[in-house]
């Protein structure tokens, strides 16, 4: 017979759970058992000692008070009331004076032993045993009496020995429904403490059968346990997050580049088709040029945009002096400006610093100058201006352009969306995705405000210590 499935019982946590628990929980009734056994026999015996020497000390006051008569009757009398005593008087040479042995004494013990024993000495103990393989032991203890002659009392140990029984004997009868009390909690024990971990492994199992949105259930029991299953669904619903965001973007991608491609590719069959001199190719072969650097740069616009947007954009983050950065950008953009008489103010505090990724915050200023100065009209005016509100930073990217209608001012955000009037000038409709994707992978904001004709307004809002 193949002993593999009991090798994997064997290997389960559930198993070796149980296992230990009821060993623990039947080892522990054992130690509680034994500690209370010893206690209530050490009590008995206790108690017993004393009532011997107790006795001891009273059939001697009885026989130094009235001698071995008052003694007699005194014995007769505790017999008389059930109690029954061992009871000798003996000379100085071990001769008996007076011997008391109760019937059943008589019958379970050999007292003749005692009796031809010489004793000495006050505190001393004599612990017969019974007759056979009866059990049981007589426990006598003595005294010199004043006359130099020796008293003793003794007691049987029955009443001890057949209540420790009855107990062994009960016990005896309890261990198994003990055992199987054990070993049930351990099944119920092991069964809920490891809960929550079937619940991980079938999440697990029906991940891999392509269910993203698989969620182990939380048991708010506020143990380690809820702690992992809190932290594993946070992971899976990242997880989905990522995986959406790539899919969604390689579908962008895909969607985005098939129109470029086609171009490129419309532009190169029909220059070969042509068949006209190596002019006609020559100026098709540098559209395609510029058409390829066009898609490189879409690529990797979009590749940074999805980066950002899934979260696994990888910022550079460090202390960076944000007036600094907004001057080099303007300085950039300054001759551009100038040629189409647009004037350009900047209004910073002298030292602005933040937490962030010095070259994206670069690419967000750039941009948002970039369509300023586009979308404005020879003459107009940009303002650029930086200041620090609480724990965040506020850049404002103004200019007095062509503005944007009310239902194009939604779609601005979108990718590869481009406004009706801004076709004519040059652009991917890509800009303002990047912005809104990097502010928001620094845990930043960003709005607008527009009006046609009249201008529009960028404004960004950047914690200044970003995570
Ligand atoms: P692009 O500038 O390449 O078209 P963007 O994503 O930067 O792409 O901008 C999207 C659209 O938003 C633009 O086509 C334009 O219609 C509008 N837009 C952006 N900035 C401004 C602005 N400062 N003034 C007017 N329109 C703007």
């Amino acid at each position: 017979m193949s002993l593999r499935p009991l090798n994997r019982i064997w290997r389960t946590i559930g198993f070796r759970l149980t296992l230990w628990y009821s060993a623990l929980f039947i080892v522990s009734s054992l130690i509680l058992f034994v500690i209370v056994y010893f206690l209530i026999s050490s009590s008995f015996r206790q108690e017993e000692r004393y009532t011997i020497q107790s006795k001891l000390r009273e059939f001697s006051a009885q026989y130094q008070r009235g001698g071995i008569e008052a003694l007699k009757r005194e014995v007769g009398f505790e017999e008389h009331s059930g109690n029954l005593f061992f009871v000798r008087v003996s000379g100085s040479r071990g001769n008996t004076l007076f011997v008391n042995i109760p019937a059943m004494m008589g019958e379970g013990f050999d007292t003749r032993q005692i009796e031809n024993r010489a004793v000495a000495g006050s505190g001393r103990w004599m612990h017969l045993p019974a007759k056979g393989d009866k059990g049981g032991v007589l426990d006598i203890a003595s005294t010199n009496l004043p006359d130099g002659r020796i008293l003793q009392v003794g007691m049987s140990r029955g009443e001890r020995e057949e209540f420790l029984d009855r107990f062994r004997k009960t016990f005896a009868g309890i261990i198994i429904p003990v055992i199987l009390l054990g070993f049930t909690g351990g099944v119920l024990f092991a069964f809920r403490a490891l809960m929550p971990i079937r619940n991980i492994i079938k999440t697990v199992r029906s991940i891999d059968k392509g269910r993203l949105d698989a969620r182990v259930t939380v048991r708010h029991t506020g143990d380690e346990l809820e702690e992992l299953t809190v932290l594993f669904n946070g992971m899976l619903q990242r997880i989905e997050v990522l995986i959406n965001g790539m899919r969604s973007a390689l579908d962008n991608v895909a969607h985005d580049l098939r129109t470029p491609l086609t171009r490129l590719r419309g532009t190169a069959e029909m220059a070969l088709q042509s068949g006209q001199g190596m002019e006609v190719c020559r100026e098709a072969l540098s559209d395609c040029l510029e058409e390829s650097d066009q898609i490189l740069t879409m690529l990797n616009t979009l590749m940074d945009i999805s980066e950002a947007e899934t979260g696994v954009m990888r910022l550079r983050l460090e202390r960076i002096n944000l007036s600094l950065l907004i001057e080099d950008v303007v300085d950039l953009y300054r001759y551009v400006a100038e040629e189409r008489n647009i004037a350009i103010y900047v209004k910073t505090p002298g030292g602005l610093f933040l937490t962030a990724d010095h070259s994206r915050m670069r690419q967000v200023i750039a941009n948002l100058l970039d369509n300023a100065v586009k979308y404005t009209p020879a003459g107009g005016r940009v303002y650029v201006e930086a200041s620090r509100e609480g724990d965040h930073v506020i850049v404002r990217v103004e200019d007095n352009g062509i503005g944007i209608s009310e239902e194009e001012l939604p779609k601005i955000w979108g990718r590869l969306y481009r406004g009706e009037q801004s076709r004519s000038a040059r652009g991917l409709g890509l800009g303002l995705s990047l912005v809104k994707a990097v502010v928001h992978a620094h845990m930043g904001s960003v709005e607008v405000y527009s009006e046609p004709e009249r201008g529009s307004g960028f404004v960004i809002y950047l914690p200044v210590n970003a995570a």
